[in-house]
């Protein structure tokens, strides 16, 4: 098994342009006033970060794929996997001490403000993560899958995947609850593999009205692709 990779980056400016557009805050208002300082203030201590740990595939069954030992249960993970050998675990967060930050704050709508302001952070993780690793892997087509996007690979799946990882919370402070959620709450998880067919979860996800969606739902890729037998 790869060791344990900890990584954590100085925050890079954040454009107070797009996160006003998204926030429906006016430029040149009050509140765009105090977007701009919570923002200042947020970039001053957050500290965006991220583990991950390349593992490798022993077993495959119907359903199931082991990998360094620790069984992820999942059909269409296990679909997916079928022509990689290794995986990355992973773990992206916007970071304790933004959320830390964010919590002390009383203003209700600062507070939902702040929200968008970890989002930030989290996107900067995720970003760098990915550059790293095809840095150091030369990685070139990959996808991704998080338990808990389908009920395919449920949010239970996370148990596997932090024990994979192994002291997620002593390496970037991200906890695991007793349901399975993260904290910081602007934390993702899954894994990233390599792969000649793309696949994002939402091709398989029924849900209506998503705003992350990031594709088309496709009712007939299930029986084509992931159909046992
Ligand atoms: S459509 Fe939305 S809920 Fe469904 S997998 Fe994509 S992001 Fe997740």
């Amino acid at each position: 098994m790869d060791d344990q990779h900890v990584l954590t980056w100085p925050a890079e400016p954040l454009e107070v342009g797009p996160l006003a557009e998204r926030l429906h805050v006016i430029p040149g208002s009050g509140d765009y006033q105090d977007l701009v300082t919570l923002a200042r203030e947020a970039q001053a201590l957050a500290a965006p970060k991220a583990c991950y740990r390349l593992a490798y595939i022993d077993d495959r069954g119907d359903d199931h794929v082991v990998v360094d030992g620790v069984t992820f249960s999942s059909r269409i993970l296990r679909v997916n996997l079928e022509d990689s050998h290794r995986l990355f675990a992973e773990v992206a967060t916007c970071g304790v001490e933004v959320d830390a930050w964010a919590h002390g704050l009383q203003d209700i709508l600062w507070q939902f403000w702040a929200e968008a302001i970890k989002e930030s952070f989290l996107r900067q993780a995720r970003n760098a993560l990915r550059k790293e690793q095809e840095r150091v892997y030369g990685l070139r087509r990959t996808s991704t899958m998080a338990p808990g996007s389908l009920a395919d690979w449920p949010i239970q799946q996370q148990r596997p995947l932090f024990q994979l990882l192994g002291d997620v919370e002593g390496a970037i402070g991200v906890r695991l609850s007793s349901s399975m959620l993260m904290s910081p709450n602007k934390s993702v998880s899954g894994v990233r593999f390599e792969t000649e067919t793309d696949f994002v979860s939402c091709s398989l996800c029924p849900r209506e009205v998503c705003p992350g969606r990031r594709q088309a739902y496709d009712r007939e890729l299930y029986a084509r692709r992931y159909r046992e037998g």
